[in-house]
């Protein structure tokens, strides 16, 4: 399936929650969702009852889009969370938390998903001192990401730093702003992870 490339804004609108998609404004009294917190579209406004099947596709739906996960991924990583020891939910979310992109996004060093997706695809970045331009490359507990050398004089980086450094980075995550590094400490646990989803909704989504 392609890529959305309709109004992001709308997305958070459609699932009622902040999915912060749009960098420095999701953080203003300018985001969409907290000025018109309805659905878009002619019917956004109509109450509607959700079934049960609709709840499991809206949380599916949600944390889908709030890491740009497309649904032939996104289901690859539900039957590689099945196969782990441990809640099936709760090891789907840390897969989406490991990627490359959202640790890029999450250390400050993008001002979204989306940006830091292009970046990695850049070339910007560095595992363990090794070029990886795969955004859904997936990190594991003692790797250290780290910003090329040669770009961290490029305007576009510096302004992306300074825009976004004052964002708390997760515990999990240990940066280190002067090196331009940020090590994985260990993967997070289900109450370190922000995304705003009930993840046994998607499980029993899947699970039918
Ligand atoms: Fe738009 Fe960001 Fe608000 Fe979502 S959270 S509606 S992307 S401004």
């Amino acid at each position: 399936m392609a890529r959305y490339t309709g109004a992001v804004c709308k997305l958070c609108r459609r699932e009622g929650k902040k999915l912060f998609l749009k960098g420095d404004r999701c953080y203003t009294n300018k985001c969409s969702v907290e000025r018109r917190s309805y659905a878009p579209g002619q019917h956004g406004q109509s109450r509607k009852k959700n079934s049960e099947y609709g709840l499991q596709l809206r949380a599916k739906q949600t944390a889908k889009r709030y890491y740009g996960i497309q649904e032939g991924q996104f289901h690859k990583y539900f039957l590689m969370a099945e196969r782990r020891q441990g809640m099936t939910g709760e090891n789907l979310l840390r897969i989406c938390e490991s990627r490359l992109d959202n640790a890029v996004y999450l250390l400050g060093w993008a001002s979204s998903r989306a940006e830091a997706r292009q970046l990695v695809n850049h070339g910007h970045y560095r595992v363990n001192g090794k070029k990886v331009d795969i955004p859904s490359y997936l990190l594991k507990a003692g790797d250290v990401v780290s910003i090329k050398e040669k770009s961290r004089g490029s305007e576009k980086i510096k302004a992306v730093i300074e825009a976004n450094a004052s964002r708390p980075v997760p515990e999990w995550i240990e940066k280190n702003a002067d090196a331009f590094e940020g090590k994985i400490v260990k993967l997070p646990d289900r109450d370190q992870i922000e995304v705003p989803v009930e993840d046994h909704l998607i499980v029993e989504l899947y699970s039918k």
